[in-house]
């Protein structure tokens, strides 16, 4: 038999349900039908059918090799009129390859965007494509088209925003390098150009793209430009639809000192050193990137095509933008400065315990003169620590490791310090000091799913926060929509899908939980990587999307694919410790913002904590919270879904490898969303709401005058045909189209 599509809806070519399933064999035989046929389970190859015995088939593929397979394993292809259709809701047979394929299909002629039902789909060209121009604005907005497109999406938040008075969001989710974060700045490109010529926020708004990806974005190994943070815009608009401000809101795990091969850190940094003017680089005693041991620990200095110089000069223009002035942007970057010199520190070891002293050279005094402070303060504050005896404090000498994790804590908390600035003022130039009533669109796009050689504490965060993510795309596309049929009960096949809650609830559940055990141990003296892979091993291993594997080392099924992650330092990333010496330090720095740094995280400390057996906030529950108040923000809003998808690991144009994309159209649950969508009723309207709008147009005036019999006679009357609307309890579900016949109507009266 032929694998058939479930869902599938009456098409000329579908034979299915008629007769033996084996007709539709026979059909496709004897018309020398195209079918798919399967050769592994990534690939598939076109042919037509010559003979089928049995299970069997004999088939000839496209490049005229016959093969003989399973008929298991074929299934039907579209006839060639659907290459390339708009909507893949609109293809006749849903199924895999069909789907590849036409996706295919347009991307080789750059139509990058397709439709999902819903949902857009967006295949990353890495190359300049021509289609964000002014005149592509127009059109949208004057609806001259309406091909899928970012702009289309925008266009319809908008619209639904200004209509029906409700919050929108534009919700972007793709692995890392499908370009979310480019395809949100369309998005923004397109509601400054509705919404603008108020003051001009809507320039301000722009250029914050370049700030917050200076310090934000950084190169990985598999996106140049990758988004180390997650962000959610949220515009505001008037009531008469014109942008009044906006507020940004992020979350983050912060990484400066570690650096993998192939990996930069912070983009700031490389521009800082390349193309900070001479009067600056002496206030600085700024060298040239090469020479700060924290770049340098990986090999690249450099991404190809990228001017980091002149990157410079673009950063200085957008901080003058969003009103950040002179003395705070010097400031700021001697802040930067300030963390490259620290990773320059080296220490001594003094006497025979393995004690260490800071070398007292030019990192220590630049790095010293820079946060405001004597050399021998910042010594002291890195390389010693206070012990409780009795009543008095002594001061101890680090060891080694013990210093360099002090210098390396603080450089990174003076950088996370310095991002959470940023983006506080540059929300206070964006919501110029007025609060903010009006309606909104949010945009989301957060740090794609990751999977590399080697994963740590970073990409468990990234992961799981695209977990919540996706968990959000499934409420609204399959479980909403899904009960809300059947609570007005109406007939409907449910349509399957795969649900990530296990999962989320693999890392959520209290007290055990991925995220509660690895505090726990966080928490305890005597932990290290080991006890904390025994630990979730212990607790998690019942759980199916837990893999407890040997030494450090487990594994979660993530909606995205498997990822092995290793606990090598994930206690220390999680605890991120700070001495109480080092915020001391700071507070007593002669500088405004080492001082608001300080002030930050003690009053920080003094919030309750979360929960009692959390008694500092860890790195991972503080992700945990932004996670969680960032989708709280998107709960409230209408959702608009954009799909990104990477067609190649090689970030190439022109490359569109097949088995990439068809498994990311699984993990996104692609096929399903079309089927749910297909044999779905987008329209909806109360029995009530319908007969009031068009209750009018009713020539019959022998109808009974409830709702419902005005609603049914109104369907006869305008010849809605029966497979196009259910009747529910208390709503009208209608198919995509058919009510916009009833609405042309309207007007014209
Ligand atoms: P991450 O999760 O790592 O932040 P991402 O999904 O945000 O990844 P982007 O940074 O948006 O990925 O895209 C990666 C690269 O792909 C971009 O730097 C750009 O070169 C290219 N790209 C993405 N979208 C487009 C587009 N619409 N037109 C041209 N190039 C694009
Ligand atoms: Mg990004």
């Amino acid at each position: 038999k032929m694998r058939k599509d479930v869902n599938a809806v009456d098409s000329p070519y579908d034979l299915e349900g008629k007769g033996e399933e084996n007709d539709n064999i026979g059909y496709f035989t004897k018309k020398k039908l195209h079918v798919w046929c399967r050769l592994s389970n990534w690939v598939w190859r076109s042919g037509t059918i010559q003979s089928t015995s049995g299970e069997e088939s004999v088939v000839t593929l496209s490049n005229g090799n016959v093969v003989k397979v399973s008929t298991s394993e074929l299934l039907p292809a579209n006839p060639g009129v659907l290459e390339g259709m708009d909507d893949l809701i609109q293809l006749s047979y849903l199924n895999e390859p069909s789907l590849l394929h036409n996706l295919k299909h347009r991307y080789s002629q750059d139509m990058i965007y397709s439709k999902a039902g819903p949902v857009l789909i967006a295949v990353n060209p890495f190359k300049d494509v021509q289609i964000y121009g002014k005149d592509f604005v127009t059109s949208y907005r004057q609806k001259a088209t309406d091909s899928p497109h970012v702009f289309a999406i925008a266009e319809n938040a908008y619209k639904e925003m200004m209509n029906d008075g409700v919050n929108q969001s534009i919700i972007i989710s793709g692995e890392s390098g499908a370009g979310k974060t480019e395809t949100a700045k369309f998005a923004m490109q397109y509601l400054a150009a509705l919404g603008g010529g108020n003051g001009g926020k809507e320039c301000e708004i722009l250029q914050t793209h370049c700030l917050l990806e200076a310090f934000g974005n950084a190169k990985t190994s598999w996106n140049d430009n990758s988004s180390r943070f997650g962000k959610l815009i949220e515009i505001h608009f008037t009531t008469l639809g014109k942008i009044s401000g906006a507020k940004i809101q992020t979350c983050k795990h912060s990484r400066v000192v570690q650096l993998t091969a192939g990996e930069r850190s912070y983009h700031i940094f490389y521009q800082l050193c390349a193309g900070a003017p001479p009067t600056l680089r002496e206030r600085l005693n700024l060298k040239a990137a090469n020479e700060y041991n924290y770049l340098v620990q990986s090999e690249s200095l450099v991404i190809n095509g990228v001017d980091d110089a002149q990157k410079f000069q673009k950063l200085k223009e957008a901080l003058d933008i969003v009103q950040i002035c002179e003395e705070e942007q010097e400031q700021a970057f001697a802040m930067l400065a300030a963390v490259l010199w620290l990773g320059n520190i080296s220490f001594q070891v003094i006497g025979k315990e393995n004690h260490v002293e800071a070398s007292a050279d030019e990192a220590l005094t630049s790095a010293a003169r820079l946060m405001g402070c004597a050399p021998d303060e910042l010594m002291q504050a890195i390389s010693t620590h206070r012990i409780q005896a009795g009543r008095d404090s002594i001061c101890k000498k680090m060891t080694l490791q013990q210093a360099i994790d002090a210098r390396d804590a603080l450089a990174k908390f003076i950088y996370a310090s310095l991002f959470d600035w940023l983006v506080e003022q540059i929300n206070k130039s964006l919501e110029g000091g007025k609060k903010h009533f009006g309606r909104s669109i949010s945009i989301i796009d957060i740090c794609g799913f990751e999977s590399f050689k080697k994963n740590s504490f970073e990409q468990l965060c990234v992961n799981y926060a695209n977990e919540r993510l996706q968990q959000h795309f499934i409420r609204h596309l399959f479980k909403l929509e899904q009960e809300e049929y059947e609570l007005d009960g109406i007939d409907w096949t449910k349509v399957d899908f795969e649900d990530n809650q296990e999962c989320l609830d693999l890392f959520e559940k209290k007290p055990l939980g991925l995220l509660s055990l690895l505090d726990e141990e966080s928490n305890l003296p005597n932990s290290t990587d080991f006890t904390l892979a025994n630990k979730l091993r212990q607790h998690l291993n019942s759980n199916s999307y837990f893999r407890g594997d040997r030494g450090r080392a487990f594994g979660v099924r993530h909606f995205a694919g498997e990822v092995l992650y290793d606990t090598n330092c994930f206690l220390d990333k999680n605890r991120d410790a700070l001495n109480p010496e080092v915020v001391q330090l700071l507070s007593s720095c002669n500088g405004q913002l080492p001082q608001l740094f300080a002030k930050n995280m003690l009053n920080q400390s003094l919030e309750p904590a979360i929960s009692l057996d959390a008694p500092k906030q860890t790195v991972g529950a503080k992700f945990k919270g932004q996670v969680f108040k960032l989708m709280h923000q998107l709960e409230n809003t209408r959702p608009h879904f954009i799909c990104c998808i990477k067609p190649n690991t090689k970030q190439l144009p022109g490359m569109f490898e097949e088995d990439i994309v068809l498994q990311q159209l699984r993990c996104y649950g692609i096929l399903e969303v079309i089927r749910v969508s297909r044999s779905g009723y987008p329209t909806r309207m109360t029995h009530q709401a319908f007969a009031e709008r068009y209750g009018f147009l009713l020539l019959e005036t022998n109808v009974s005058q409830d709702p419902l019999s005005i609603s049914v006679a109104l369907l006869k009357q305008f010849n809605v045909l029966p497979q196009m609307y259910q009747i529910g309890y208390t709503k009208l579900f209608l198919r995509t189209g058919q009510i916009s016949a009833l609405e042309d109507r309207r007007k014209q009266v």
